[in-house]
């Protein structure tokens, strides 16, 4: 029987990855970082689509484990823009020394656990396969693209692209008719950069959402000095919050409890600082309807306001869905976009599209767009879609979408049963993306490895988690996803939009700080519900 060749193997070098393989290294194991792009960043080194930045403040969407770091990173804006993200993960991969350890432009396309050997069998993109003691998972929640099959979409004559695979070397839409497909987070970030470029630019919206102004701004370097400053104090507050943002908890437990003069003002003081945190002007927006139907009011007000159309207002108003049951957007211009004279809304709900053609593009009541270029702001498979997308093969050669098949669910959301030694950062049953991504990072990869230390420490080889912990772990991740306005509506929340996906919650919405909390004691508790030997 061969040894394995590795003792870690880690999928993707993005922000996870990066900081995995950081720490597996200082553990003195042997690591290998397979990654499909040829650079560092994750979703930072994908999406370069025009407008994209994080709607998460620099100051938070950021590691916290290297003071060295912190202190000599400087961030330029609020809301830092793809390019320097992306800037940001090089510089940590150079720091750090990662780089040596991390394969590129490769691809893991198959896992499989050898139960004799105790060992995973990598197989990659390249023809080669690794065998690994461990395997993590740091292939992202949101990696996995969608892009929906329209009927004659391979008859275009024009350019059609996905937001998260746009060229490296941008793209010029200098007076192009340009198509854009999709209003979430992406698609409301890129359509008033390309409105400025494009001769005419059609946005075909299904949905719309609520955005919130993301009132963005350079960073001075008084702001960028107390920043660093107060870097720990601010982690503090991140460990503490529910969320993973260095942010306190709203003062005001209820918009019920204010009058309504009150209540505006503390909402127009939200409103003018902007940003995601908006949603927590009341500690209750998210749970109590009626507070959350006020707060969206309050919001459709000021979109109407911006809005010059009464008729496109209108389109862009007709929200279903409570405030915060999708994704919060945050925007840059968006609405305002729409008051120039070169940008069309098409609802897409009422007629939807129909067919791609030749030229362009033609909607169910008959009606033809002749476009040079169409984008696909259509999202992602979220959550499983990355993990799914390898051939992940268990104990007994079960395989993970057969596991997965009614729904996904993991063990804290770090091991699911049947899959040993293999963590997933930010797996499904963990916060992941209902939270500050990068802190759940952050969290899942200490905690993953405190637990190879302690494996080490008691010569253990195998760790598992013991189904009917799986089990209860699932149940009360749905439970409290039950008790919330969170996913009371079809979205890539609830994997809605993917065909045959079994629609939920898998994230859970519990608390960061609760979440960190119970992994912890599990672990001191001698990792109570995994089975280690
Ligand atoms: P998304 O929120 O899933 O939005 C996809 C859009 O495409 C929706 O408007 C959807 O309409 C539309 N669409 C999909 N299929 C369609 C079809 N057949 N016909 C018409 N419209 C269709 O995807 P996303 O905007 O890429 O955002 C995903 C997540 O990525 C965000 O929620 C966020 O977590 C993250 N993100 C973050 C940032 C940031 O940090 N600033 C930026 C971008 C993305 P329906 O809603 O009707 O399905």
């Amino acid at each position: 029987m061969t040894e394995p060749n590795c003792d870690v193997v880690i999928i993707g070098a993005g922000a996870a990855g990066l900081y995995a393989l950081h720490r597996v290294r200082g553990l003195g194991l042997s690591a290998k970082v397979f990654e499909k792009g040829d650079g560092v960043g994750g979703t930072w080194y994908w999406n370069r689509y025009p407008g994209a930045r994080c709607d998460v403040e620099s100051w938070d969407y950021c590691y916290t484990f290297s003071e060295e770091l912190e202190q000599e990173w400087e961030w330029t804006e609020r809301f830092p823009t793809q390019p320097e993200l992306e800037r940001y993960f090089n510089h940590v991969a150079d720091r750090f020394d990662l780089r040596r350890d991390i394969e590129f432009d490769t691809r893991v396309e198959q896992a499989r656990f050898d139960d004799d050997r105790n060992c995973w069998i990598v197989r990659t993109s390249k023809g080669a396969t690794v065998a690994a003691r461990f395997l993590i998972s740091a292939a992202g929640c949101l990696s996995e693209v969608s892009t929906p099959r329209f009927k004659g979409a391979n008859t275009f004559e024009g350019q059609q692209i996905h937001t998260a695979r746009w060229p490296k070397g941008g793209m010029d839409v200098t007076g192009m008719r340009v198509g854009v497909i999709g209003t979430g987070s992406t698609g409301v970030q890129a359509i008033p950069q390309l409105a400025k470029l494009a001769a005419q630019l059609f946005v075909f919206q299904r949905t719309p959402q609520f955005a919130i102004p993301a009132r963005n701004r350079p960073l001075d370097d008084d702001t960028l000095e107390k920043l660093k400053h107060n870097y720990r104090e601010r982690w503090a507050l991140k460990r503490e919050s529910p969320t993973g943002m260095g942010r306190r908890r709203p003062k005001v437990s209820s918009a019920l409890e204010l009058d309504e003069a009150t209540r505006t003002r503390l909402l127009e003081n939200s409103w003018a600082l902007g940003g995601p945190g908006f949603a927590r002007t009341f500690d209750d927006v998210m749970t109590d309807a009626e507070s959350n139907q006020l707060t969206a009011q309050f919001v459709r007000d000021k979109i109407k306001d911006k809005v010059e159309v009464p008729d496109v207002a209108e389109s862009l108003l007709e929200i279903d869905h409570p405030l915060g049951a999708r994704r919060l957007i945050v925007e840059i211009d968006y609405f305002e976009t729409y008051n120039r004279p070169n940008v069309t809304l098409v609802d897409v709900a009422a007629n939807p599209i129909e067919e791609i053609t030749p030229q362009g593009l033609r909607t169910a009541d008959g009606f033809s767009y002749d476009l040079d270029l169409i984008v696909y702001a259509t999202g992602f498979d979220g959550m499983t879609g990355a993990l799914l997308a390898m051939d992940i093969q268990g104990i007994g050669g079960l395989a993970l979408r057969d596991k997965w098949a009614n729904g996904a669910g993991a063990y804290l959301g770090l091991v699911a049963s049947g899959f040993p030694n293999l963590f997933m950062i930010t797996g499904p049953g963990s916060p992941a993306v209902y939270s500050n991504v990068i802190f759940s990072i952050e969290q899942h990869v200490d905690w993953i490895t405190d637990c190879l230390a302690h494996m080490l420490d008691h010569d253990l080889d195998r760790i598992d988690s013991d189904p009917e912990a799986e089990a209860e772990w699932t149940r009360q991740v749905h439970e409290i996803a039950a008790q919330s306005i969170v996913g009371k509506t079809d979205s890539w929340w609830t994997g809605a939009n993917i065909d045959g996906k079994p629609k939920g919650v898998t994230f859970y919405l519990g608390g960061t700080n609760t979440y960190a909390a119970i992994c912890d004691q599990i672990a001191a508790q001698g990792y109570e519900g995994f089975v280690m030997r």
